[in-house]
Formats: C-alpha cells, structure tokens, sequence
C-alpha cells in the first residue's frame, strides 16, 4: 500500500512519499506521486464523505481522516444546452469549481495537501498565493487548527487581503522578488519544518485528480472529445490529466481526452513555448491580463505541462483580453459567474472551432475555476446598467 513513491516528472528519480520537500533533488522538475494502476470506484460511499473516500483506491496514502473537510469537490456538472445548439456540438459542459467552500478549484489540493502535512507531524502550513489559494489554504489551516502563514505580494490591495486574512492567518506582505518567493519558501519551510502547499505540489495535483474522476463518472464513463483547462502554474492541469489516465489504468474508461491548455495571450509563458515547439518554458517577463488567477510568468509546472502535451497529443492556445471579457459576460448569461479566468475555456471553443480544431458533433468540457465575486474589478469591463422607476409607475414599466 506505502510502497508508492514519488517520481520525478522529468528524470524519473524516485523520492519516499514520506519526504515533504516537493521537487526533484537531482534536477528540481515537479514530482508526481506514483501513477495508480488500478482501482474501483468505492460505491459504499456515503453522500457525506469527502471525496477522497469515495475515490480511496486512487489515494491509498490518505489512511487517516482528520476532520478537516470542509464539503469540497463533488461540484456540478452543468450542461449548456444553449451554447450546444448555437456552435451545432453534441454536448457542452462546465465544470463548476465556483462551488467549492472557498470558492474556486484550489480546496481539493488545500485539503489534500494539508492532509498530508497532519500525516507528516507538520504543526506549520503556509503557502505564496495572491487570491483563490491564500484563501483556501487560510481555511483549511483554520479547519485543521494549525498555524498557517500566507505569503502575498508586497502591493496587494485591501480588498484582496481581507478574503484572506478573514480566516485567521499570518499574512506578510513581501517586499521584493514576488517571482523567488516560490522557491525561497519551499526552502525555508524545509528549514522551520513549515509545509508550503504551493501552487503545484505532488499533494495539490492530488486534488485535482478528482476534477477528472468526477466528469468520468458525471458522464457515466463516455469521455469527452477536449478538456479544456486555464493554466496558470501547472498543478490543476497535471491533476486533471492524471485523473483521466489513472482511471484509464484501472479500466474506469476506455480512452482519455484531448487535454487543452488555454492561458491569456498577456501571459502565456506554456502557450509560447508549446507553439515555438520547445522542451521547456521561458519566463514571459511583464504580463497583461484581465485574468490575473492566470497570470503567472514563470510557471513552476510549466515544463512538465509541455510534457503532458507532447505525451498526450494535447494542445495549448492563448486567447486575448477582448476574448476573454466577450465570454466571462457569456457565460454569466448563461447563469454560471466566474472569475474572468473561469471564462477562458469559453473563449477557447471559439478560437478552436474557428480554426476546424473542435468540430461540431463533439463533446466539449470547460473548466471553471473560481466564482466572480472573487475578482469584482471585471464587472467594470462590461457595461451594466439598471434603471429607476418609480412605484406609480412600476405597472406600466413592467
Ligand atoms: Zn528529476
């Protein structure tokens, strides 16, 4: 059962699953937590379990509950019939992330990750995030009652800090190298004994998989022709792709997905280097989005993301601001709001069915990865408006 180890992305080195410290030793890429090879789906699951209960086999390391569930994932699998007969697809789903306890995607890695920081003896969690993940970890350490520590940029607005700092944290505001601090604090927290669950840790990408198991159940085991995913640092996209292939592994399904990656064309450091056909990321330098939860320049995933492309017959693209703004309003009028980021996957069905990529007739799957409230800058990007009357009136006007 314990046997399983972790396995470096892209030299294969092998590390104890024991060893908290995230990246590889011998070449500093990503680590994955050995593939599952085969497993069931646990149907004597309760409605109240987490879903790394219902899904136990593909987390056999997770032995011990520790309470600190606060009801993530199992989120709604909602179909868009509307955007289906306008683009002549078979189906159109959105995968609605916007529905978990803190708000978007990132509590299945926070609550796996923090998991298993309780299973090593941590009594320290913190993480380097500037939204949806300083959140989410901030709840879950609150949840498991552990000293927790977010580490934000040195300008981040009042209105962004109090979502955070709501649940308790410690959170320091870092002058500097935003950019260093990923690393800096993997290091430190191996020093102080203080368990970073940063963006793309083997236990976040953990989480994620449960993305993938979901839609294969939601959609009683017929995968979907594209999955299509915002990218940012690269944890949520391996996650997802591991979860389509461990269930493949243990014959859940028959086939996988073709794995989209779609990141704003303002930062778009995987995009770039996927289109250039390079092995590996640059940094993208100063980015220009309206979808700052994909804005990262440097992603510490990046490389393996080309990867999985490569390995999977994936692809990545990137949409502009303008696409961007176009489905984020979109998408709310078809009664589902997200963070501008959320929206993405939308604009990307345009780009892609334009460029004969999707053809009609095929099923497609967006991921939507945190609510809009989130971000409420964006509701100035469109125009909005109401109008007064008075309550003589109100009969006529209506
Ligand atoms: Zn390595």
């Amino acid at each position: 059962l314990n046997d399983l180890k972790y396995v470096c992305s892209n030299c294969n080195h092998t590390t104890k699953l024991d060893e908290s410290y995230p990246r590889c030793p011998i070449c500093n890429e990503p680590l994955n937590v050995e593939y599952i090879e085969k497993g069931k789906i646990n149907k004597n699951s309760k409605p109240s379990d987490p879903f790394w209960v219902r899904y136990k086999d593909f987390y056999p390391y997770l032995t011990k509950d520790y309470g600190i569930s606060l009801g993530e994932g199992f989120t709604p699998l909602v179909k868009i019939d509307y955007l289906r007969n306008k683009l002549n697809l078979a189906n159109v789903f959105v995968k609605n992330e916007t529905q978990n306890p803190t708000w978007s995607f990132k509590d299945r890695g926070s609550v796996i990750g923090v998991i298993n920081a309780l299973r090593l003896g941590y009594s320290q969690i913190g993480t380097v995030s500037t939204g949806n993940m300083a959140a989410s970890v901030a709840a879950y350490g609150a949840k498991a009652n552990l000293k927790t520590t977010i580490l934000v940029k040195e300008d981040m607005a009042k209105e962004k800090l109090n979502p955070i700092a709501i649940y308790g944290p410690k959170v320091l505001q870092v002058k500097g190298d935003y950019a260093k601090l990923y690393d800096k604090s993997l290091k430190i927290g191996k020093e102080k004994d203080i368990a970073f669950i940063n963006s793309d840790v083997p236990m976040r990408v953990e989480g994620s998989k449960s993305i993938a198991f979901e839609i294969c159940e939601q959609l009683e085991f017929d995968t979907p022709d594209y999955v299509i995913v915002p990218t940012s640092a690269g944890g949520n996209f391996r996650g997802i792709v591991k979860g389509f292939i461990e269930f493949k592994n243990a014959g859940l399904i028959t086939k996988l997905p073709t794995f989209i990656c779609v990141q704003s064309a303002g930062a778009a450091p995987i995009a770039t280097a996927y289109i250039k056909g390079e092995k590996k990321i640059s940094h993208f330098g100063k980015t220009d989005t309206i979808s700052p939860a994909i804005g990262n320049p440097n992603p510490p995933s990046g490389n393996e993301v080309l990867r999985l492309l490569e390995r999977y017959n994936g692809l990545a693209l990137t949409v502009n601001n303008d696409q961007i703004k176009d489905a984020h309003l979109e998408l709310a009028h078809y009664g589902i709001f997200t963070q501008p980021a959320g929206a993405v996957p939308l604009a990307a069905v345009y780009k892609l069915m334009n460029e004969g990529i999707i053809k009609e007739n095929q099923t497609v799957v967006m991921i939507a990865t945190g609510s809009g409230l989130k971000d409420t800058k964006a509701f100035n990007y469109h125009n909005l408006t109401s109008s007064f009357v008075s309550l003589d009136d109100l009969d006529q006007v209506l």
